[in-house]
């Protein structure tokens, strides 16, 4: 078993994650025809490249969990807690050629959640960068307790100026 953090939970707005109770979670992917199965549905997404960016979540069922793009990581994860959250896209041929952790509402640790999105991406059998081709710095500022996405290696509360902490702190 690769190494493994504890898993993510929802840090956004109370009123999001309320909202997301109406809707239904992300379609569950267990084997490409799975994916196969969700594209022919989400045709008005499809680039001139053939390309499918979606949001995505992986919850403790270790299950992929696909959802428009528009969609709030809250509600495709089912409240949550989740393993890894953020943007993928696929290429015709099914392959992930960009994933990131880029999801405001989990504020997932890169480092700490990529081992198991490979895992699951490996289990359905759907080939990948090896790594996340973006990835995002959350942190909570100390101060105001806005949720910061580091830019630039920039550790400076957007709203009230603060440091940033070096390490993770939404736990
Ligand atoms: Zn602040």
């Amino acid at each position: 078993m690769p190494f493994r953090n504890h898993p993510f939970s929802y840090v956004g707005p109370a009123e999001i994650a309320a909202a997301a109770r109406q809707s239904d979670p992300g379609f569950p992917i267990v084997t490409p025809v799975d994916l196969v199965n969700w594209r022919s549905s989400q045709t008005a997404e499809i680039d001139a490249e053939g390309n499918l960016t979606a949001t995505f979540t992986i919850g403790l069922d270790e299950r992929l969990r696909l959802a428009s793009r528009r969609s709030e990581h809250v509600a495709c994860a089912a409240g949550g807690p989740v393993w890894g959250a953020g943007e993928v896209t696929f290429d015709a041929s099914g392959k992930v050629v960009a994933i990131s952790n880029y999801s405001t509402g989990f504020c997932p640790e890169a480092k700490w959640s990529w081992p198991t999105c490979q895992q699951v991406l490996d289990q359905i059998g759907l080939p990948h960068p090896g790594k996340f081709t973006t990835e995002v710095t959350f942190r909570r500022c100390p101060a105001c307790h806005e949720r910061n996405v580091v830019k630039d290696d920039h550790y400076a509360c957007d709203l009230c100026g603060c440091a940033l902490p070096a390490m993770w702190n939404f736990g």
